[in-house]
């Protein structure tokens, strides 16, 4: 007969005692270690409970050490932490969009450890205001009179529409109601924000004439929304927002658009698809904008609104804009991004989202060669083979969606198990690797693989490849 398999599991005083656990006494919180040992006791004791047999029983004991400390690490580990994005999509919003430049966070750094000028003026030796110190850059780079900054897009959009049409009429195109995710509806917005929406054309056209009709003394404004994440194909036409401009002349009817994305440097120098830039928009004589910091920008999050000083004006004097204001995080590094477009060349090279998308194909093949020939090297005896793959990489962040930049991959097929299991080892990995399976193949896309992370890949598909060994 079989003994008590329960008396087989060691007593949590006796694991306490183990030399690796005594070591994370030493270094961690007790009550973590504690709840490590406790959990992984019960997970023995559940075995047990359904069916499980000694063999299996000898066998987790034999790896309890180590499936301790693993468990200890997990619990130590920050929620918000590292990945590396293998996926090719260069704005993913699930992964954080923008990456931000070193030296631009060496310069967050120093404002963050020290006290600053966030509201102080140098010259008066009085209180200053925290916008000023993005007015003139952005206006350097962009155009506009003004400008003002709030914690993202979606809040420039609410504050704009709050300050300038509250309980009064906006017109918008039935084209352009989008929603972008994440509970970001046009016409919600326009709801929170007071405004009466007033949707005119159909879902494929909407004419100048429609804009024309549907206005009354009521109306405050025209907004522009850039379809950013979709496109409507075939038998449609829109109104550019510089047609519109002679409305605004005739009835005094400001124009706003709300551009999502704001490009700053034109990408279709690049091959990709051209976008009205933002600093276009102005020129034209739109008379409010607004984009995201953290989109093509590529720089932290936040929502640029830039246009006609008497507007920005009493945006700045709406209460709403002390709640949706930006911490000293977010202006030191728009500070710094926005600088770099002061040359052109310099914002490519240097603002790792523009980097990315101009990669040309030569160099993403160059990179994938590598990122083969590093793992070919490490992993011979794995039950993986492994190849290049063309592909496309993508924009992402509902910006330019259309757009398929060609990109190689390395490909990762798994011999044993599925590439499902494969995708999730490397997830699974203390640095996750995200990418993407296409046809039982896993895809990694160099386009978003940055220099220092082909170790952790090499490190992760070990850990991947030994799970599809279980399987064998
Ligand atoms: C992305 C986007 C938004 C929302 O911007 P966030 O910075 O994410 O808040 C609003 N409008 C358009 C057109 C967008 O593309």
């Amino acid at each position: 007969m079989e003994t008590n398999l329960y008396t087989l599991i060691p007593k949590v005083d006796e694991i306490l005692e183990y030399e690796i656990v005594k070591e994370y006494l030493n270094s961690s919180p007790r009550a973590v270690v504690l709840e490590a040992v406790r959990e992984e006791a019960d997970e023995l004791r559940e075995g047990i409970k359904n069916g499980e047999n000694r063999s299996w029983i000898e066998e987790q004991l034999e790896k309890l050490e180590s499936s301790i400390s693993s468990r200890i690490e997990m619990k130590l580990h920050y929620s918000l932490r590292t990945v590396v994005n293998a996926t090719g999509v260069v704005i993913h919003t699930n992964l954080g969009r923008s990456l931000i430049d070193r030296q631009i966070m060496e310069q967050v750094l120093r404002t963050a450890i020290s006290y600053s000028n966030l509201e102080y003026d140098l010259d008066k030796g009085t209180r200053g205001s925290r916008y000023d110190h993005l007015e003139q850059i952005a206006a350097k780079i962009v155009g506009g009179e003004a400008a003002l900054v709030v914690n993202n897009n979606a809040a420039a959009v609410m504050l704009v529409l709050s300050t300038m049409a509250k309980g009064k009429e906006v017109i918008v195109s039935r084209g352009e109601l989008i929603e972008i995710g994440g509970a970001f509806r046009i016409p919600a917005v326009m709801e929170q924000s007071g405004a009466k929406l007033i949707e005119v054309g159909t879902t494929n056209k909407t004419h100048l004439w429609d804009y024309e009709a549907a206005i009354t003394e009521n109306t405050a404004a025209i907004l522009k929304v850039h379809t950013s994440n979709y496109r409507i194909m075939g038998f449609t036409s829109s109104v550019d927002s510089e047609e519109l401009l002679p409305l605004k002349e005739k009835y005094g009817i400001p124009v706003i658009e709300d551009l999502g994305s704001g490009v700053l440097v034109d990408l279709s120098k690049f091959g990709l698809s051209y976008e009205p830039t933002v600093s276009s928009c102005i020129r034209k004589g739109v008379d409010v904008v607004t984009f995201s910091g953290d989109k093509l920008l590529g720089g932290p999050q936040a929502g640029v609104i830039v246009g006609r000083k008497e507007y920005i004006d009493r945006m700045k004097k709406n209460p709403l804009t002390r709640a949706l204001r930006v911490d000293k995080f977010t202006i030191s590094a728009l500070e710094a991004t926005m600088r770099l477009y002061l040359d052109e060349e310099t914002a490519i090279k240097r603002i790792p989202t523009l980097r990315m998308l101009t990669m040309s194909y030569a160099e993403i093949s160059e990179k994938a060669q590598d990122l083969m020939d590093l793992l070919r090297s490490s992993i011979s005896d794995l039950p993986v083979a492994i190849s290049l793959e063309d592909d496309f990489s993508e924009v992402g962040g509902g910006s330019l969606p259309m757009e398929r930049i060609p990109t190689k991959c390395v490909a990762l097929e798994p011999l044993a198990g599925s590439a499902v299991i494969l995708e999730k080892g490397l997830r699974g990995y203390e640095v996750p690797v995200i990418s993407r399976i296409s046809k039982e193949k896993v895809l990694l896309d160099p386009r978003t693989i940055q220099e220092d992370e082909l170790d952790i890949i090499n490190k992760a598909l070990l850990f991947a490849a030994s799970k599809l060994k279980e399987c064998r």
